[in-house]
């Protein structure tokens, strides 16, 4: 009884948990990019950014199965499959400098320790981050989170150490054209130039690389490497939020980091690390990991434990041996193609922002004016999940379909998705 379910939620927690449609199905089972309710009707998951080696994989079950009945604990023994997980991250890093790896829980964590981290190592405070992002709820994390949709109260009550510029979004914002890069750089010279801004007390830059919670939007070529090269001329450090973007997810590149062309200081990962077990990581330079000595120990109860370090070498074994980034990329191609062909006979459809399967449909009224098709959004999706597939609205105005499914996605669930969005659209 779904809407049961919903009153005995209302009933112990707090009206804030978030939640998918006004009344969400209740799911009981998952399989691939699949997920199966209780009634057993199955929906095509194309929103979930944490499974990405699909639900319920076996191999992955599996290893987490085992390893719990063995053994769980914490980082303070001995036990291999630590330094494995830490060792695998290392040789996936985009740049030989990021050689040292802190494990956390989740993304909010991992951004936390991030934006610590950059303090301690640069002994300054002020954060510059980028309009409509979002990087998780902890405090610290919540303060650079800008999204007036996500976090209406953070923005108005904005810590003085975070500095806000606005996103480089050349589908909406205010720099278009072949300048973009070069004029949204220039609104972190005018910010580092000012007397009352961060330029004396910089610690970090910090951003997605390719702006996920702004719907997808890809960066302007070379803007990224503007922001970093400036920040640096600060003494401050670039942390890329790797959270969702990250881990294969664009098809073309494991790192969104590695597509945008920069080197970070400071990666941080979450969500698809654990393919839904609690585990985020920091991977950065040896000397910016010792700095945190300063301050005392480091250590996170379940951070590193030995499940969590056996799922992350579960997903990374998966990702490795069913070609899935490959797979992203292929699925991703297909899917970015077939909307591209959508939006020629379905004027609601503005732009398709992304890559690989990290793709975001916005909507809008006007492809002129741009104004956002908001409520269309939510009545589409609504429609969608009748319809068998699970889709979300995403983005600060909440008029971006979210496409960010399991890797692992089929061809033919991608053609059913889009073939259901042309009934809708109709
Ligand atoms: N950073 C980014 C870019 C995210 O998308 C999210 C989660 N949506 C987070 C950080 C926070 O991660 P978590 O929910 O695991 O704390």
């Amino acid at each position: 009884d779904p809407a049961g379910e919903l009153a005995r939620r209302a009933a112990v927690m707090a009206a804030a948990q978030e939640k998918y449609y006004e009344q969400p199905p209740q799911i009981e089972r998952g399989w691939r990019e699949l997920l199966i309710d209780t009634r057993g009707r199955s929906y095509v998951d194309m929103v979930n950014n944490v499974a990405v080696i699909g639900h319920s994989h076996p191999r992955f079950s599996r290893a987490v199965g085992d390893q719990l009945r063995l053994l769980n604990t914490n980082s303070r023994f001995l036990y291999s499959a630590l330094a494995d997980l830490c060792e695998r991250i290392v040789a996936k890093s985009p740049d030989p400098g990021l050689d040292t790896v802190l494990l956390v829980n989740s993304g909010s964590e991992a951004v936390d320790l991030a934006l610590r981290l950059a303090r301690i190592h640069t002994g300054r405070g002020g954060v510059v981050a980028l309009r409509e992002g979002y990087h998780g709820w902890t405090m610290a994390s919540d303060a650079v989170s800008t999204s007036a949709f996500d976090n209406p109260h953070a923005v108005a009550s904005r810590p003085d150490w975070v500095h806000i510029i606005d996103a480089p979004n050349s589908y909406r914002g205010r720099h278009r054209g072949a300048a973009a890069a070069a004029d949204y750089a220039a609104d972190l010279a005018h910010l580092l130039a000012d007397p009352d801004g961060p330029g004396g007390d910089l610690a970090a830059f910090i951003s997605e690389p390719v702006l996920g919670n702004a719907g997808g939007v890809v960066p302007p070529e070379g803007y990224l490497g503007l922001v970093y090269e400036q920040i640096r001329a600060h003494g401050g450090l670039c942390i890329a939020d790797e959270v969702q973007v990250g881990y294969g997810r664009l098809g073309s590149h494991f790192w969104g980091s590695a597509q945008q062309g920069v080197v970070p200081d400071i990666i941080t990962v979450a969500k698809a690390m654990g393919n839904g077990y609690p585990l985020g990581a920091v991977l950065t330079r040896r000397d910016i990991a010792e700095s945190l000595a300063r301050e005392g120990n480091f250590f996170s109860s379940a951070g590193g434990s030995p499940v969590s370090c056996v799922a992350g070498l579960a997903v990374l074994d998966v990702i490795r041996d069913e070609s899935l980034q490959e797979n992203a990329d292929a699925v991703g191609r297909h899917l970015a193609g077939r909307l591209a062909l959508l939006a020629e006979r379905h004027p609601l459809i503005g732009m398709v922002h992304g890559m690989g399967l990290y793709l975001g449909v916005e909507l809008v009224r006007d492809r002129d004016s741009l104004e956002p098709a908001t409520s269309e959004t939510t009545a589409i999706c609504e429609r969608m999940l009748e319809l068998g597939v699970i889709v979300q609205p995403t983005s600060e105005r909440q008029n971006v379909l979210k496409i960010k499914p399991p890797l692992c996605l089929s061809r033919e669930s991608a053609d059913f998705f889009v073939d259901r969005l042309d009934e809708v659209l109709q």
